[in-house]
């Protein structure tokens, strides 16, 4: 067993989930998970005017759903309460008052045409923008209601990054930034610092954007005497061609829309777990615990990782196939179409069983399944682009499933017998099974493609078989 670590999940609450916020928070907890150690949900509201409303229970569901259980955090309290952000003012202010002390921090109080200004002198010199080059002279004692601009030591920092690997940076990237707004809210950048130490953060993962601030961050641990905690930056979620980052409107969806399509958290997660690690061998089927067992930060990748959504759709088809047909049938429950009302749970098992090969996700059993449970209208347009009947002549048509209907009438609709006779049908009319079981399958379902024929009609029984081919019958 490794040593125990302590990993946070600390999204801020500025909209849905999508992959990337939920891949942070898996990779986080499955690290926390195979060192028996623990995982906490921090919630980082302090940038008012981006939050959204609902988020903060958004992201709680999402990790409910995908079953990413949490130790401590916003919902579940723990020693190290409160666990939402803003509501730890006084615990930022305090390590703020001592920078202050320290002279570590100034008060800022210039506007931001007057920070436009400074920003417009350094382009026309050539430089890029530092606050530390444009301090002000004689700053005013720093009172509430003023932003608190960082002093920053210019330093050359090495540091190792367990995914990003060894990393080194020049003092030119160090710099005074903001820590408390004027509104009186710390930003992220001071905040998180601050919530790590007091909370025993041992690991920080986070998305790869924030590599670049870390030379800051190390500094401002530095000033605080704070040892900083081993820091891993996971790569970007690119988009499907590999050009890009991932963006809402490439189809980075709200992860719950993942659970309303029927997708399974378990073929979820493994789909995350894949989005930039491997195990170094060719599996990619991965249960939940053998992604404990299995996961390595250091073979995270430090490229993007393509996200591809057929990828997802292929692993839920496998995981859907792993369920027994009673695990399978209570996935099921509230994916069933209207006309199921009523029907047996047996006759809706026996349809489970019939279509868990093919199914892709739970979203899809209306349009799988409907026909099971009524007569669809009669639609010729099924007859007339099926490949094998399209050129066929509609008397001849008729008279094979007449022929058929006559056969099957004397049935026990047991599958073998079904089997058997639509077999035997097969050389008693010289028919190619392409015209005669597609003709079967749309006077019995009205759908261009169902499971193996003598299963459904099986499964839809005698009575509703030869009630349909009628219908056919009459309308040809
Ligand atoms: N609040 C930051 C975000 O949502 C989290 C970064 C971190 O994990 O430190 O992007």
């Amino acid at each position: 067993m490794k040593q125990p670590v302590r990993t946070r999940f600390a999204p801020s609450p500025t909209g849905f989930m999508h992959v990337g916020g939920v891949r942070t928070a898996l990779f986080a907890w499955l690290v926390a998970r195979q060192s028996g150690g623990q995982f906490l949900l921090r919630i980082e509201d302090t940038d008012k005017a981006r939050e959204v409303e609902g988020s903060i229970q958004h992201i709680i569901d999402s990790l409910d759903w995908l079953g990413l259980n949490r130790d401590e955090g916003v919902g579940t309290g723990g020693p190290y309460a409160p666990y939402l952000q803003s509501e730890r003012r006084d615990r930022h202010m305090e390590w703020a008052q001592k920078l202050i002390e320290q002279d570590r921090a100034y008060a800022d109080t210039r506007s931001e045409e007057e920070l436009d200004v400074i920003r417009k002198d350094a382009a026309d010199k050539k430089k890029p923008f530092l606050a530390r080059d444009y301090r002000p002279e004689h700053p005013p004692k720093w009172e509430p209601g003023m932003p608190l601009r960082f002093k920053s030591k210019p330093t050359a920092y090495s540091w190792h990054d367990e995914v990003m690997g060894d990393i080194h940076t020049g003092p030119e990237v160090v710099d005074d930034f903001i820590i408390v707004k004027a509104d009186g809210y710390p930003t992220y950048n001071f905040a998180h610092i601050i919530d790590d130490v007091d909370m025993r953060i041992t690991h920080i993962m986070r998305g790869q954007e924030f590599v670049s601030s870390v030379p800051n961050y190390l500094n401002l641990y530095e000033a605080l005497g704070i040892t900083p905690p081993v820091m891993a930056h996971l790569p970007q979620i690119l988009r499907p061609d590999g050009t890009k980052k991932l963006g809402k409107r490439d189809g980075a969806k709200d992860i719950l829309d993942y659970a309303k399509d029927g997708y399974l958290p378990e073929a979820m997660l493994n789909f995350l777990a894949s989005l930039g690690w491997n195990d170094g061998t060719e599996q990619e089927i991965f249960s939940k615990d053998e992604l404990i067992q299995k996961f390595e930060l250091d073979r995270v990748q430090r490229s993007g990782a393509r996200f591809d959504e057929k990828r997802l759709e292929w692993m839920n088809g496998y995981h859907i196939r792993q369920l027994s047909i009673g695990e399978l049938y209570t996935r099921a429950e509230g994916f069933w179409p209207e006309e199921a009302k009523g029907a047996t749970s047996e006759y809706k098992e026996k349809i489970l069983s019939l279509i868990q090969e093919r199914l892709k996700y739970l979203a899809e059993i209306p349009s799988l399944t409907r026909f099971f449970f009524t007569d669809l209208p009669v639609d010729r347009s099924l007859i007339e682009n099926n490949k094998y009947l399209s050129s066929a002549d509609v008397v001849h048509l008729k008279t094979l499933l007449e022929t058929a209907r006559a056969e099957l009438a004397d049935s026990n609709f047991s599958v073998e017998d079904l089997t058997n006779r639509l077999n035997g049908l097969l050389g008693l009319t010289h028919t190619k099974p392409g015209v005669l079981f597609s003709l079967i399958r749309i006077a019995t379902t009205e759908a261009p493609a169902s499971p193996a024929l003598a299963d459904t009609l099986s499964v839809l029984g005698k009575d509703t078989s030869l009630r349909r081919i009628d219908l056919l019958l009459a309308a040809l």
